[in-house]
């Protein structure tokens, strides 16, 4: 026995949430479309986890972060769903999928069957034991990815105030959990293989400015090494960790943010992977023609680089959803996804956004200091092709994102570093 919808969303994360706006507002009837989600809750803006949740005063909790919060559109409570028909299938795992026949087998027995699927299972943070070192399962050992890891690690800092924490990875959930561990008045050691933080976008220069801020804070960088045993008590709680390079660093937690795995095994053989993710075309739709990939889990064509690239950022889980929403209710009206690649983080003050592609030349402009505006433009081929600002206003980022998409011929790079923002303003 099972149900039977039009339209299935499978995961119910940032994705899942934008997608059911869209079905709404184009218009879905009572039970044609249903979500099925591992999480216990209706989907949520996950940026949160790593900001907002970890704050010692007054932190972010459900419903205040569910979707589409971050777009100042309607917040989509489970209250929501139910209004607008919306069957919500939570605490429940897809176990198999068999795209020939259109159903889906839940952990639960159920079999779901579809007319369209929407691919939406993200991605999950890789293990510290797929790189060979055992006992990451330790109660104060925590990643970052879901709402319960999230209280997992808020549990761990409020056992460790004044204690000490070692953050594995200098990517954004690195940067981002080391800087909330600080609020929480935590000694932060980070550790990282690369030679600076946030190696596959910053530039040496914009860095060390950031790097320089953490130091100030108290934080301690070690680089160029990785994690390779932890110690344990005799209760299984890590005490500390010891790195390739000799180090021994005493911890209370230990945040690990190494990087993450789409979750496409369940198509492996039925659907085209390519890049690791679920192979779409500009209208989201897979190999199997009911089928659409969006968010995380998509590798789709960029059409701006001419390359298939997959995304892991919350603005291209949003907008790829909406596209593929409005290319399964009108096929005819849709045209080919023309995405900017966006990306933005937030610690400490600082704040700052990246449209585009971080690859060519750099030129770096403005005042590289705390509380100022800078940045730094990429220019490949003679065409300016990535942008990044710092303590930007909105108009600034809405400037440098429409001059990224117009990829201007550059003629004088110098000339380019000298007038610095004011070059976006004029293209
Ligand atoms: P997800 O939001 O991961 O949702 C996937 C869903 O699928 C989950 O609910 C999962 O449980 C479910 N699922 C998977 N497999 C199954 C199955 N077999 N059965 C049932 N359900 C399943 N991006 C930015 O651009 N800026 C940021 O500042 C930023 N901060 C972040 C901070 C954190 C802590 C994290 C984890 C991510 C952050 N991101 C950020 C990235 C952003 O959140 C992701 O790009 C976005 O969540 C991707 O959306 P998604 O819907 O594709 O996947």
């Amino acid at each position: 026995m099972g149900r039977a919808f039009v339209y299935v969303i499978l995961g119910g994360g940032v994705a899942a949430g934008y997608a059911a706006l869209e079905f709404t507002r184009r218009g879905v009837s009572e039970g044609e479309l249903c979500i099925i989600s591992e999480e216990p809750v209706a989907p949520y803006e996950r940026p949160a986890l790593s900001k907002g949740f970890l704050l010692p005063e007054s932190p972010a909790r459900l419903p205040s972060f569910h979707t589409c919060v971050g777009e100042n559109d309607e917040k989509l409570t489970p209250k929501w769903y139910k209004e607008h028909g919306i069957e919500l299938v939570l605490g429940t795992r897809v176990k198999s999928v068999d795209v020939r026949r259109k159903t889906l087998l839940s952990s639960t027995g159920e079999t779901i069957s579809y007319k369209f699927l929407i691919i939406a299972t993200g991605a999950r943070a890789l293990k510290l034991e797929e790189f060979g070192v055992e006992g990451s399962d330790a109660e104060n050992v925590c990643y970052l990815r879901d709402l319960s890891d999230a209280n997992r690690l808020a549990t761990a800092i409020q056992s460790s105030a004044n204690g000490n924490a070692v953050v594995i990875g200098g990517g954004y959930i690195g940067m981002e959990c080391a800087a909330s561990l600080v609020i929480n008045k935590i000694n932060v050691t980070m550790v990282f293989p690369e030679a600076h933080c946030m190696a596959r976008l910053f530039t040496p220069k914009i860095a060390s400015l950031y790097e320089d801020y953490y130091r100030a804070k108290g934080v301690e960088f070690i680089k160029g090494t990785v994690l390779t045993s932890f110690e344990f008590d005799s209760n299984k709680k890590v005490t500390a960790v010891n790195l390739k390079d000799g180090n021994h660093l005493p911890a209370d937690v230990v945040v690990v943010g190494i990087g993450i795995r789409p979750n496409t095994s369940l198509f492996e053989g039925q659907l085209t992977i390519e890049k690791g993710g679920i192979k779409v075309n500009s209208k989201m739709q897979s190999s199997d023609s009911s089928v659409y990939a969006i968010g995380d889990v998509a590798t789709f064509p960029v059409k701006l680089f001419g390359e298939m690239r997959r995304l892991e950022h919350v603005d291209s889980a949003r907008k790829s959803a909406r596209h593929a929403v409005s290319a399964i209710m009108e096929p005819e009206k849709t045209g080919e996804f023309d995405y900017l690649p966006f990306f933005y983080s937030r610690v400490f003050a600082f704040s700052w956004q990246f449209y585009g592609d971080p690859v060519g030349e750099v030129v770096h402009f403005g005042e590289f200091e705390e509380g100022k505006t800078f940045g730094a433009y990429w220019i490949k081929k003679g065409h300016l092709v990535g942008s990044f600002l710092e303590g930007g206003s909105q108009e600034e980022y809405e400037t440098i994102s429409k001059a990224t998409r117009l990829k201007p011929a550059v003629t004088d790079v110098e000339e380019l570093g000298r007038v610095g923002l004011e070059y976006a303003e004029t293209v």
